[in-house]
């Protein structure tokens, strides 16, 4: 009897493009014009939507269209009382303007092209990095894992790890370099729109035939439930 061995990356591929298909305006929904306000908008949207993000960064922008700008703000004074209106607004007010010194002294202003050196900013992770990496530069170093990607790596079967970073090593191996950056909004859409936390649309979702989840998923790639001390 003939046997066939399925190639993982392959079969990662195939499933990322029928997947693609289905979400062809995939894109980073955090607006900006440049890599700065990318950055900033990035560190502004831990823990905060992309929307209510969006709502306060027009006015951020008029007022600090640069790091120089920014850098000499006062985060308390000046920052704050722009981007109140979401969550650790006083902490991401400190990091802005921290972030905005550190690249007028060390880089002229322009936002560094190196994980190594963007993670050196204050409020900057390795999520955060390589966001900027992959939509203002074209060059992610790994794949962003936020909840959306972690859960629908596992749902997908892609793999048995729980860890963002581990997943992402995961997602490394399997996908090829220049794919990285497209594969988190991809997945990010596919899991706002079909594939979500408590109610997966297995019915009407466009990778069900392949998918080892499909209509038992609820409990797949969610986070476990806060344990009552
Ligand atoms: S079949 Fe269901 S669990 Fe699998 S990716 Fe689609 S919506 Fe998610």
């Amino acid at each position: 009897m003939k046997t066939s061995v399925v190639d993982p990356s392959r079969a990662a591929c195939r499933v990322l493009d029928a997947l693609k298909e289905l979400h062809p305006d995939a894109h980073c929904e955090l607006e900006h014009a440049n890599a700065f306000e990318l950055l900033c908008a990035t560190v502004l949207s831990a823990q905060t939507t992309d929307v209510a993000v969006n709502k306060l960064t027009p006015g951020l922008f008029a007022r600090y269209s640069s790091a120089a700008s920014l850098a000499n703000a006062d985060a308390m004074r000046d920052v704050e009382p722009l981007i109140s209106t979401i969550g650790m607004f006083r902490q991401k007010s400190k990091n802005l303007v921290g972030l905005a010194k550190l690249l007028v002294e060390k880089y002229g202003g322009e936002v560094p092209r190196t994980l190594k050196e963007l993670v050196e900013l204050p409020g900057v992770g390795r999520k955060t990095a390589n966001v900027v990496l992959g939509v203002a530069f074209g060059a992610p170093e790994g794949v962003v894992v936020d909840t959306h990607v972690q859960r629908i790596t596992q749902r997908l079967g892609l793999t048995t790890e729980t860890d963002p970073e581990a997943i992402e090593r995961a997602l490394c191996t399997l996908l090829p370099r220049e794919r990285w950056a497209e594969t988190s909004h991809i997945f990010i859409f596919h899991g706002r729109r079909i594939c979500g936390a408590v109610k997966p649309n297995c019915e009407g979702c466009g990778v069900k035939d392949v998918c080892p989840s499909a209509f038992h998923a609820e409990k797949v790639g969610r986070k476990p439930p806060r344990q009552r001390r």
